[in-house]
């Protein structure tokens, strides 16, 4: 069991796009109020009196989207300014980023991992929930900007679903060859949308390197930050690759993570709901910041006999209730 270390920050449960595998068609989400999200001086308190104290050092902020929480560059400031956060990054579609980036990177994020499920804007459309104008351009704008303002190593972050995307594979990896990028492929897990999962199913990574390897060959690599991925290059290529295996390699026994949602939720396992405690009631009760921390160390001991086991999950129900959006991807 790794030392858990590393908090998955939700800055908010909303997002603008309703990517297939996250949100099912047609559900109706309930979103939060502001008053009911965590508030920035809450948030700000519990990292300085909860987390860090406890020995987390590497914070991601995620969503929903959290390009869209307001006023979202003073907290990222904020945050990378206290005492003992090592390593601050966030998770994006891109969407708005083109206008944010440069802003972000001064205000001290370290790294960004940015989601791009395809390089056709049709496809794309498609796999957002996108009718309107295409969505595509300004996803890319916000890619080239995170790149100009140097956001390094630049991780894209590929979702593959069979007969969706997958045909896109050498071409996403195609990416890594002339820019200093990091593409990451990863399983499609049973959590959001079941249905899809039921009727697409997943592609083991060894497929997909496979089929890079028959291509251009496979040689492995390092990448910094790779958490759960096996890193690869294709020889010659400034870029890696990553592939993270959560279904056909579950790695829940080396989980080193915990999932804070917008709500002020703790989450120790993304798929156990049962285990989770809600810190924002306890703050706003009054209740002591040790006392609190007591309570999230306990719940930081107890995390290997909480942790669930995702083959589990995928192999016994094929689905499972919440969307990554709602829970803090
Ligand atoms: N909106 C941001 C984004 O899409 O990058 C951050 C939140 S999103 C929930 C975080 C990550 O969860 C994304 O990289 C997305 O691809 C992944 N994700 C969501 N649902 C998934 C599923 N069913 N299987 C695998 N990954 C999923
Ligand atoms: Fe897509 Fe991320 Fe939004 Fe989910 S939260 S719908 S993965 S952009």
């Amino acid at each position: 069991m790794n030392s858990v270390d590393y908090l998955r920050i939700s800055l908010i449960d909303r997002c603008n796009f309703r990517c297939q595998y996250c949100v099912p068609e047609g559900a109706k989400l309930e979103y939060l109020t502001s008053p009911e999200q965590l508030q920035n001086h809450e948030l700000l308190t519990l990292l300085a009196h909860v987390f860090i104290p406890l020995g987390f050092g590497k914070f991601r902020l995620t969503g929903g989207e959290p390009l869209l929480r307001p006023n979202l560059v003073d907290l990222v400031r904020a945050i990378a300014q206290l005492p003992g956060v090592e390593d601050l990054s966030m998770t994006t579609n891109a969407y708005l980023l083109a206008d944010l980036a440069q802003d972000l990177h001064d205000a001290g994020l370290n790294r960004l991992n940015i989601s791009l499920d395809s390089l056709n804007p049709d496809t794309f459309d498609r796999i957002i929930g996108n009718q309107g104008k295409s969505r595509w351009p300004k996803t890319w704008a916000g890619i080239q900007a995170a790149h100009r303002v140097g956001f390094e190593p630049l991780k894209l972050n590929v979702v593959v679903i069979p007969g969706v995307n997958d045909q896109e594979v050498l071409d996403l990896a195609a990416l890594t060859g002339d820019r200093h990028w990091h593409v990451r492929f990863i399983e499609f897990m049973p959590i959001g949308n079941g249905d899809l999962f039921q009727e697409r199913a997943w592609i083991p990574s060894a497929e997909l390197r496979q089929r890079i390897r028959e291509k251009w060959g496979l040689e492995t690599a390092q990448v910094q930050g790779n958490g759960p991925a096996d890193v690869f290059k294709i020889p010659g290529a400034k870029g890696t690759l990553g592939f993270i295996s959560q279904m056909s390699e579950c790695f829940c026994d080396r989980c080193n993570r915990m999932r804070l949602s917008a709500d002020g939720w703790l989450r120790p396992c993304l798929l156990n709901e049962a285990s989770q405690i809600d810190l924002r009631t306890l703050l706003r009760t009054g209740t002591d910041v040790g006392e609190i921390r007591a309570i999230v160390g306990q719940l930081l001991q107890a995390k290997p006999e909480i942790n669930f086991k995702m083959r589990d999950v995928g192999s016994t129900t094929g689905q499972y209730g919440r969307t990554m959006s709602q829970i803090g991807g």
